[in-house]
């Protein structure tokens, strides 16, 4: 890892101190459903450029493009047919060797056979993994911030019943319209991922804390306080 003072870091740095820009620092982040990783990734994109690789916005922007690839992933995904480990591999491998400053995982790897395939891959474009950080949330509180989520049809406001509930149940605030509740994000569906998750998961944490990769995160928190907790560790490897 390449250890540098960036101006625009430094600047939104709390200690004042010199940030690390993490050139070829290589990031897993892991974490349930509900779990704020898409957040954090997202931040820590912003703060320190690494390049944001999520497995779910590659597959759908390919299906959004309409192209033949789109069309095969919408397919197997309508279908409700486990997605090939080697083609979401092939999907991320542009993304990954483009990245000068380091990436950010999210989303991928999902289970043992996935590990294996990227680290093969990384193995052969000289890269590997630094740091595996895992945001520790308890189903309950996964349940509950995703299915709680309504959202309006009409301008795409979201709600959630208990942090931001609408003022009238089931109708948006701001355009009167109704609120709907994606399928995938009602309560048994949620339960059911959860659970795939654990099973798929589990090991795969295992495999990252034997080669001492692996950082657990509360993430009971706010956004910010996980924020902090995961700037924490990537500056303790300065
Ligand atoms: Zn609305």
């Amino acid at each position: 890892m390449h250890l540098t003072c960036n101006q625009e870091i430094e600047g939104s740095n709390p200690s004042g101190g010199c940030l690390i820009r993490g050139d070829d620092m290589n990031i897993i982040i892991m974490g349930p459903q509900g779990s704020g990783k898409g957040v954090l990734s997202r931040h820590l994109n912003s703060k320190y450029g690494f390049a944001l690789i999520s497995s779910g916005d590659i597959l759908r922007e390919e299906i959004k493009k309409g192209t033949k690839l789109g069309k095969q992933i919408a397919d197997i995904i309508n279908k409700g047919n486990l997605f090939p480990d080697e083609l979401t591999l092939e999907l991320l491998k542009k993304k990954i060797r483009s990245s000068r400053q380091g990436f950010i995982l999210d989303g991928y790897p999902r289970n043992l056979n996935q590990v294996k395939l990227l680290e093969e891959h990384l193995e052969s474009i000289g890269k590997d993994i630094d740091l595996v950080i895992y945001i520790d949330v308890p189903d309950s509180l996964c349940i509950e911030r995703i299915s709680g989520r309504w959202i309006c049809r009409n301008c795409g406001a979201i709600y959630n019943t208990k942090t931001i509930p609408p003022k009238m149940p089931g109708i948006c605030d701001k355009c009167g319209k109704a609120l709907y509740q994606r399928a995938d994000e009602k309560k048994e569906a949620v339960e059911q991922r959860l659970q795939i998750f654990h099973e798929k998961t589990q090991p795969l944490k295992n495999y990252y804390k034997e080669k001492g990769l692996l950082k657990v995160i509360d993430g009971t928190g706010s956004p910010k306080e996980v924020l902090q907790n995961a700037i924490s560790i990537i500056e303790s490897f300065k």
